[in-house]
């Protein structure tokens, strides 16, 4: 397992964009547009890790509703699997209480589940897997 990549909710994507090209000095890598999570999001590399940033396409995006309540900010830490049902099974055997024990399609190429946060010390854990 490795940090895959770090996910922060953002209220305007072109301006974060330009925000995170000034900090760092590089560009977006990958536009991505998730329609079942109601996010566009847009990807940096930095080594072995990356940062997500996520932009909600309407009011019901889970991403809209965490900025409504807590403003933007760093929203998921994702760590990358081998075997994400495997994961699964392991953690719920243990007690940690997944969102949607059901993979579903995520950005940049992964399938994607997540462990809630209130097993997990506050924290939203995504797990995910690079399709094949
Ligand atoms: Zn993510």
């Amino acid at each position: 397992m490795k940090l895959e990549h770090i996910g922060i909710a953002v209220r305007d994507l072109k301006s974060s964009n330009k925000l995170f090209a000034d900090l760092f000095g590089k560009v977006s890598y990958k536009l991505e547009e998730v329609s079942s999570e109601a996010v566009r999001t847009s990807f940096f590399r930095f080594g072995e890790s990356k940062v997500e940033l996520l932009e909600a396409t309407n009011m019901n995006s889970p991403i809209a509703k965490f900025i409504e309540k807590r403003g933007e900010g760093i929203h998921h830490m994702a760590f990358e699997v081998q075997d994400i049902q495997a994961e699964i099974e392991r953690l719920s055997k243990l007690g940690y209480q997944i969102i949607d024990p059901k993979p579903k399609d995520g950005a940049d190429n992964k399938r994607v589940v997540f462990l809630h946060p209130k097993s997990t010390n506050g924290v939203l854990i995504e797990l995910c897997q690079e399709k094949a």
